[in-house]
């Protein structure tokens, strides 16, 4: 689609606009690809069916910014108004402003076209929940801050309510956490097989085998080198959390191993949360868990996706629903753990019938977390491209944005009757019906790692493959990030270079406040 910028009256820099409108153009339009043609709008489009012209126009008191849409030969006119005044505020501030202008305007436009409201209206951001925990931190109150969702960025009141219960709970893990604290990341690249809808590039464990033990080797020297570097700068770690992959796919010795190094190396005396992703429930083992057990973890995770074998078995999990029920078994026997369990939206071949028998299983293992995914068709998944990267061929058929939105207003009424509460969530690109990925928690089980991570409230010292380091100035918003190789190969090779990098982020660690 081809997508013009104009004004008569401000100078403006169009091309930091770009991102904005192409986000709003994925959400409204999926699969549509963005055009920015040189020559200025034609005075007619006769030659166009699909475009979308943006133009900016400065008043005494008020500017508009007023969107074009040209859809199928057909146009829709979308207006936002902002005070003129706002444009002589800072550069970046200025252009926050008019990104906002035009994601809002394009998606009135928009949805003048389609039938129905988008979810999250004209919020596209992987955050939805920083707006509302602003707000709230501003002195809003939690309604005054849900209005603001519905009002100015058309957020149903349902989302909108759902942001803001989550938002509380970012401001309380806020107050909770301290100025010389950071939480850590250790990522294990591996697992057992690749499930059907993953986009990870966890290395499966029966092609990387001679991989696993010298990755286990290196991440050790990391975990040491990384233990020296936290001590200087002064830092303690909060919360741990352990993902990847499926850090359940190492054996029990070489858990140990990993666990035992941290000990040794990092101070972990005010850690309050350590939670490693269990996932898998076919690489879970009375012997892992209990060498978690003995170095301290408190929260694990199992995760079916669904409880539905057939499912189970299109998406390539190597697992059936009695597989959940036995390993549930063995962790409540093995250790007093808090358990999250995971559950995907939208798989193909699911229904909401279906989905609501899964979540009502899941909920009758009573763990503390429950997590309920919305399927996102992530490139790089066999959903999307098979093995030699051409289209797949989906042999099932995907269910419809409706159904999957049946399927979440289902679970969102039983888990709030059965007493958890939401206090996480996340967007994703290609989400089916662009809906989220919403933590629910019993009273008390919050995970504080995930709000953290999530809401970028606190620096993230990530260690192993894959790992994503930030460092967040909480004063400023300013982020610097530092990514772990994410194959195990590259891991291996560079990882002098991770540590002597890591080295010279944590100079700046310490003007972090
Ligand atoms: S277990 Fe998780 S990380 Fe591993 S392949 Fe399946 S979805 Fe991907």
């Amino acid at each position: 689609m081809k997508i013009w910028f104009t004004s008569d009256n401000v100078d403006w820099d169009a091309s930091r606009c770009h991102y904005a409108a192409e986000q709003m153009l994925f959400t409204l339009f999926p699969g549509e690809k963005p055009e920015y043609p040189e020559e200025p709008v034609p005075t007619t489009l006769t030659d166009e069916r699909n475009a979308v012209i943006f133009t900016l126009h400065r008043g005494k008191t008020l500017t508009n910014m007023s969107t074009l849409l040209l859809r199928d030969g057909h146009w829709y006119n979308g207006v936002v108004r902002f005070p003129s005044e706002k444009l002589e505020e800072a550069p970046e501030a200025v252009c926050h402003t008019v990104q906002r202008a035009v994601q809002q305007s394009f998606y009135a436009a928009g949805s003048a076209l389609l039938s129905h409201d988008l979810p999250w209206g004209s919020l596209t951001g992987v955050r939805p929940v920083k707006l509302p925990t602003k707000a709230l931190l501003e002195g809003a109150t939690p309604k005054q801050a849900q209005k603001e969702l519905e009002k100015t960025y058309h957020v149903s009141p349902l989302r909108a309510e759902l942001a803001v219960d989550c938002a509380k709970e970012s401001v309380k893990a806020l107050k909770s956490l301290q100025n010389d604290e950071i939480s850590l990341y250790i990522g294990i690249p591996f697992c057992p097989s690749r499930c059907v809808y993953c986009s990870f590039v966890s290395a499966s464990v029966e092609k990387c085998l001679p991989l696993v033990e010298p990755f286990v080797e290196a991440l050790c020297r990391e975990i040491e080198a990384t233990g020296a570097l936290l001590r200087e700068a002064g830092r303690a770690v909060r919360t741990i959390y352990m993902g990847g992959g499926t850090p359940t796919t190492l054996s029990a010795r070489q858990l140990d191993r990993v666990l035992t190094a941290l000990e040794a190396h990092i101070d972990l005396s005010r850690c309050s949360e350590f939670t490693v992703e269990a996932g898998r429930p076919d690489t879970i083992t009375e012997e892992k868990l209990a060498v978690l057990a003995g170095h301290g973890v408190g929260r694990v995770s199992v995760n079916p996706q669904s409880m539905d074998d057939q499912v189970l078995r299109r998406m390539g999990r190597p697992h059936t629903a009695e597989t959940i029920r036995k390993t549930m078994e063995i962790v409540i026997k093995t250790a007093d753990f808090a358990v999250n369990m995971d559950l995907i939206s939208g798989l193909p071949g699911d229904t909401p019938e279906g989905f609501a028998r899964s979540l009502r299983e899941v909920v009758a293992l009573e763990p503390q977390n429950i997590t309920v995914h919305t399927l996102a068709l992530k490139k790089g998944s066999r959903l999307v491209t098979d093995e030699n990267g051409a289209p797949a061929r989906d042999p099932f058929s995907l269910p419809s944005g409706e159904a999957v939105k049946a399927m979440l207003d289902d679970a969102w009424n039983l888990l709030r009757e059965n007493g958890y509460a939401p206090y996480y969530l996340y967007r994703q690109k290609y989400m089916s019906g662009a809906f989220e990925n919403v933590g629910w928690a019993k009273d008390g089980f919050a995970g504080l790692y995930n709000i953290a991570m999530m809401e970028e409230l606190q620096t993230i010292v990530a260690v192993g493959g894959g790992g994503i380091t930030k460092l967040v100035w909480p004063a400023t918003g300013k982020i610097e990030r530092f990514n772990n190789p994410k194959y195990p190969q590259e891991y291996l090779r560079d990882i002098d270079k991770i540590c002597a990098k890591k080295a010279e982020l944590f100079g700046v660690l310490s003007s972090l406040s």
